[in-house]
């Protein structure tokens, strides 16, 4: 579906070009001129010129109606039972996200949302299920192994039997001495890995310390933007990235029958007990998404415990053989994402053109169903929207969910939506740029801005899994942290205390943020997220919290709520600059003596 701007948008866009120089193009908006000029641009349109009251007006009825509705009448979980174990897991471009879409955008309907449709962000790549994945250890003795297929992994033809045979590529120097000996044989791949005790709990929650602690900003010493560290670590992460596609053609190339990987880690030692990781780590090749990059040979993802006695016997010379059977199948070679989107309409005559967003990526992985990943996120914003309907609020501005697909391989749902409503800057073509996927790439701007990009007042995002909220990060919006402060005030006794102006990444709200528009996530309790439900085949309706997900949906209600009915909308950072960062970043020439040097690339 192509960009969608109803046109009850257009309206305070008219006045704006009409009174306000902007670098946006007016002509196009010109449509509805004249119930423009009824409605008077009292409100002021433009984000950036609002004076903020320092004094929020705490509306504690409706706080009190909220609660009461999100806390003792909650339906979250029947939500979170439908889409989980109704639809299940929901890897982008297979058919179960088609039907996590269309429920979405139809349950979206059904308690009343108005709008509900899907929108098309772009084509994704191949369409995948797993069908059924089984293996058992056939000689020197047998045995049941616990494993799954990666995603996107092509099926066995049927069960096949093959000798075990271990490989650790680490450099390109690792191909030579498996050349001509691996063919029909079941690989073990990957170095086993230590397995400690678990002796630090799965299951945590934010300590009162802890959350003093996220309080406190760290400024770096140097001139900003990314430290030495993370830049050598990206480096290294793009030199294994290339090292994967490598590894991918020469098991092909080789006629392996099929690969078994050994499950990551997690912290705490979280992947083990069974849990094993199903996620990026875990696909052999880049973007095993895209036809012609695909991966030729089956490959599963097995419990540690479960490689493991592969893995010591083989090491101790004992000739093992494996008997596996993947079933997959492609469902499409160039599938489109979509995100379900929904609105409950603004009331307010100078207002309701305006937006607040609610949302989370409704896409996962395969292992699990995704239920804290982010089934979580997905059915807490459609909770958000059943509150309002169920109290009748008539919101001042038009609220809007959104529900990503793409978020596990880049965001790319959410960042879609934003180049298509609110703006995008182009992204570097350096060719060390080049090799990182897109989403990776540094914005070398300048940002391109559309029409909406000032209706948009802001962003709210749950994708940490269960826990609860105990507060909020401002991405680095000092203006908002006094307003969300008073906000939280009465939700103390809900366990919600805290406000930083720390960053958080790693999901949605940054395709928002990366555009100048307030997105935020939420503090949330970590549960076993990290330990264990994050990308795993744990990651099932039996690690949500129904009490953590009513307090969760309740307290986005009272910020989605804030957002809707303040006079002014919440206010920006300023614009980002891409096209001018690396420039600011530049040494002041002030060195008494130093001689011009001729400009370096
Ligand atoms: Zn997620």
């Amino acid at each position: 579906m192509p960009v969608m701007l109803p046109t009850k948008l257009l309206r305070p866009i008219t006045i704006a070009c009409l009174s306000v120089a902007l670098a946006l193009p007016c002509a196009s908006f010109a449509a509805d001129k004249s119930k423009a000029e009824k409605a008077k641009p009292v409100a002021a349109t433009d984000p950036y010129a609002e004076v903020q009251p320092a004094t929020e007006t705490i509306d504690l009825a409706a706080y009190q109606r909220i609660r009461d509705e999100g806390l003792n009448h909650s339906h979250v979980m029947d939500f979170a039972v439908a889409l989980m174990d109704g639809i299940g897991p929901r890897l982008t471009g297979s058919p179960n996200l088609k039907k996590a879409n269309e429920w979405t955008r139809d349950t979206l309907t059904k308690i009343g949302a108005e709008n509900a449709h899907l929108e098309d962000w772009g084509e994704f790549g191949l369409g995948w299920q797993q069908l059924n994945t089984w293996a058992r250890m056939v000689t020197p003795d047998t045995a049941v192994l616990i494993l799954q297929a990666t995603p996107w992994s092509p099926s066995t033809p049927g069960p096949v039997t093959g000798d075990v045979a271990f490989v650790s590529i680490q450099t390109d120097k690792d191909f030579d001495q498996y050349k001509g000996k691996l063919a029909g044989k079941v690989v073990l791949f990957g170095a086993m890995r230590d397995v400690p005790p678990v002796e630090k709990a799965l299951f945590e929650r934010y300590t009162d310390k802890e959350l003093e602690d996220m309080t406190e900003i760290q400024i770096q010493g140097g001139v900003g933007g990314v430290p030495p560290a993370m830049q050598a670590a990206m480096q290294s992460r793009m030199e294994r990235m290339k090292l994967a596609d490598k590894i991918a053609q020469f098991f092909a190339d080789e006629r392996v029958a099929a690969i078994i990987e050994p499950s990551r880690d997690a912290r705490n030692g979280g992947g083990s007990g069974g849990t094993f990781f199903d996620d990026n780590g875990a696909t052999i090749g880049r973007t095993p998404y895209v036809a012609g990059k695909d991966i030729k040979v089956p490959v599963a993802v097995a419990a540690i415990e479960s490689y493991g006695r592969l893995y010591r016997l083989t090491q101790a010379h004992v000739p093992v053989t494996v008997e596996i059977d993947v079933e997959t199948k492609f469902t499409g070679e160039h599938e489109h994402g979509f995100d379900t989107v929904a609105e409950i309409p603004g009331t307010d005559p100078l207002l309701k053109d305006q937006i607040v967003m609610v949302g989370g990526h409704l896409d996962s992985w395969i292992a699990g169903t995704g239920a804290t990943d982010n089934g979580a996120g997905t059915v807490v914003a459609m909770e958000v929207i059943r509150i309002f309907k169920a109290l009748d609020i008539k919101p001042r501005r038009t609220i809007r969910i959104g529900l990503w697909t793409g978020e596990e391989q880049g965001i790319f749902g959410s960042k879609g939506y934003v180049t298509q409503h609110f703006g995008s800057a182009a992204t570097a073509t350096t060719p060390d740029q080049l090799q990182l996927p897109e989403f990776m790439r540094r914005a070398t701007g300048p940002l391109t801005l559309k029409p909406e990009h000032k209706l948009l007042s802001g962003y709210f995002n749950i994708d940490n899994g269960t826990g609860k909220v105990r507060g909020i990060y401002t991405q680095g919006n000092t203006a908002i942290a006094g307003i969300f402060e008073q906000w939280i005030a009465p939700l103390k006794d809900l366990g919600v205390t805290t406000v930083t102006n720390r960053n958080t990444g790693g999901t949605d709200h940054l395709s928002f943020d990366a555009v100048g528009l307030p997105g935020f996530q939420f503090i949330q309790d970590e549960m076993d997220y990290e330990t264990r439900t994050h990308h795993s085949n744990e990651d099932t309706v039996e690690r949500l919290s129904p009490a953590d997900l009513k307090q969760i949906a309740t307290v986005e209600a009272i910020f989605v709520y804030n957002t809707a009915m303040r006079d002014q909308m919440l206010p920006r950072k300023p614009l980002p600059q891409p096209d001018k960062e690396q420039d600011k970043r530049k040494p002041l020439d002030v060195m008494p003596g130093a001689v011009p040097q001729p400009a370096a690339n």
